[in-house]
Parts: C-alpha cells; structure tokens; sequence
C-alpha cells in the first residue's frame, strides 16, 4: 500500500516506516521535522510540512498517490500539556482536524491514527480493556479523545475508516541499532535510566514510593516499538474489514519503576545511582493493557517485548548513539 506517514520521522513514526518497508509496502513520510529526525527515514521520501498545512497535506496525498494515512504527528508530554495546553489543542486536534479535512478533498478513507491509554485518566479496574470509561485527566490525554470521537463523527458521516490504536508505554529500540528513541529533554523513563548509566545524568529520581503497589512505585505496561509497528501494518491491512475500531495496545503485563531500574542494571552491568523523590502530577498508579481485543480483531500478539529485549534493544541504541542522532 501508498501509506503517507504523517509524523513518520519520530520515534514510533520510524519504527513503523522501516516496518511497513520490510513488509513490501511504499511509506512516505510527512513530518516538520521539529521533534523527528531526517536521518530517521533514510531512503523513504520525506515531505518536509506541518500537520496545519492543508494544502500541502492535499498536494502530497494526490502526488502521491496516497491509500491510507498513519497518523502520529503529536505532542505527546503530560507535563507539558498542563502547561502548554494551547500548544496540544492546535497540534493535536486542530492539526489533525486539517488532515482529515485533506483526506476528505482527497477521498482517502483510511486512518491509523495513534492513541493512547492516557485517554482513560485514572482507570477503575487494571488490567484495562476498550470498554472501560475515557476520563482523561490532563490536557494531552484529551486532546486523543478528541481525535477518537472526530474519527468516530467522521466515521457515521463520511464514511472514514479508522483504527485508534491506544498505545501503553512505547519503549526499546530496532535491534538493528540505528534507530531509536532522541527526545530533548528527555522525560520517560528507560531512556533516562540509560543515560544515568552512561554517565550522562548522575542519578534517576523515582517519583513516588507511596504507591498502592506491591513496591509503591508506579506500574506500567512497556511494548516494543517494533510490536506497535507491526500492530500498524495489521491495523491497516484491516481496515476495509474493521471500518471503525479502538484497540489498546500493550502486553498485559506491568514493571514498577523499580523492576525497570533493576533490569536497566542487570544488562548494563552499571551502577545507577537512584534517589527517591515525590510523586510527579497526573501519575496514575498502575496502568496496564487487556490487549485481547487487539489479538482478536487485528490477529496482533506481542512478539518482542520482554522486559529484557526492550531495555537491550535501547541500551544497544544509547550505548552506540550517546547524543541520539547527533551521534550520526
Ligand atoms: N518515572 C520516574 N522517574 C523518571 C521518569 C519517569 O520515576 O525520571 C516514572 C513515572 O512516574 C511513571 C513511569 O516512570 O510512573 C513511566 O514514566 P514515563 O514518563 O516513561 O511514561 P508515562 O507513563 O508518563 O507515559
């Protein structure tokens, strides 16, 4: 398939392009380069604009011949988001708005756009399964819900074929080692566990140890980009079926914060030096993926995201690229 990835030089942008690549397809990629990076997308086209440009998103759709869009030009920072909120509703919803609106002049009717468990704020029952209540609580989160009910709107009026898939905590890297995950400033945390044992950073601070968890600090879900991008392609192949679908996107099994440090310590073999700090705003305490639906409906079974592939995958990346892509 022509699939215009919109957002494709970014972390999971660039997981999925070198995925869809593999599995015959002919990706292109649309992105403002202000959080991805050329060298990401090495021997793809790449259209050089912004999620606001209409026009452009129009031109490139036609030139190129486009069949269906994957969907992942976002701001993505909790934190952020609650502070820069004006900035999530112009990219993420008003953006997004100008690419549907593209796709509608065009008559392109498929869209994988990239959601998030963030939709569903503080779950009331983990695991978590697609029916659970989505009670965002801060600004990012929100602004994906948005997107899931325009998709829905312009499902029932247009006729658009979605899949929102509802990602859990995206982490590792291609084990080819020359892609991976470069934010400035950097926030999650594998990444930054990685840096401490580089001996870029001197500690990780863990935020939080009050948790109602069996060690008290936070649960989370961690996928494998390369599982997320394969979940794409799946997604995509069937779109025409599905019409219309939301999926979580995780392995079902969650990692406090501390089994994460520890495993960053076996296959480092570093010292990583930990401090314990308060718990950092719009925490939820656990947040892990029923995933069933995602291998019912889009035949989708995690395949590499052990806890130990995931962090070897990014220590190979870190160890090799330092200063992400400035390392090139
Ligand atoms: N975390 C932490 N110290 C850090 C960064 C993150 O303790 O320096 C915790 C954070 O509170 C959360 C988990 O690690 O419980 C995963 O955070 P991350 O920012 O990687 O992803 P998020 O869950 O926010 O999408």
């Amino acid at each position: 398939m022509k699939v215009l990835v919109v957002g494709g030089a970014g972390y999971i942008g660039s997981h999925t392009v070198r995925y869809l690549v593999s599995r015959g397809h002919e990706p292109i990629v649309y992105d403002n380069l202000s959080l991805g990076f050329a060298r990401a997308v090495q021997g793809v086209p790449l259209v050089e604009g912004d999620l606001q440009d209409q026009s452009l998103l129009e031109r490139t759709l036609r030139e190129h011949q486009i069949e269906a869009v994957i969907h992942f030009a976002a701001f993505a920072l909790v934190g952020e988001s609650v502070t820069e909120p004006a900035k999530y509703y112009e990219n993420n919803i008003i953006g997004t708005f100008r690419l549907l609106q593209a796709m509608r002049a065009t008559g392109v009717q498929r869209i994988v756009f990239s959601s998030t468990c963030a939709t569903y704020g503080e779950p009331e029952e983990v695991p978590i399964d697609e029916s659970q209540q989505q009670a965002p609580i801060n600004p990012y989160g929100f602004t994906k819900l948005a997107v899931e009910r325009m998709l829905q709107d312009f499902h029932r009026a247009y006729g658009l074929k979605y899949a929102a898939l509802r990602y859990f905590n995206a982490a590792g890297a291609s084990p080819v080692g020359d892609i991976g995950e470069d934010h400035t400033p950097e926030s999650h945390l594998i990444p930054i566990v990685l840096q401490v044992a580089l001996g870029q950073r001197s500690h990780v601070t863990v935020f939080g140890t009050d948790y109602p968890t069996p060690d008290g600090t936070c649960i989370r879900d961690y996928i494998h980009v390369d599982d997320l991008a394969a979940a794409h392609e799946l997604a995509l192949l069937r779109l025409d079926e599905l019409q219309a679908v939301e999926v979580n996107l995780g392995t079902g099994h969650g990692y406090s914060v501390q089994e994460v440090i520890a495993a960053c310590r076996q296959i480092t073999g570093r010292d990583i030096r930990v401090e314990f700090g308060p718990r950092r705003a719009g925490d939820p305490p656990q947040l892990v993926a029923k995933p069933e639906r995602a291998g019912r409906l889009l035949g989708w079974r995690p395949q590499c995201s052990s806890l130990d592939n995931i962090v070897r995958t990014a220590w190979h990346w870190h160890l090799h690229h330092p200063h992400g892509y400035a390392s090139l």
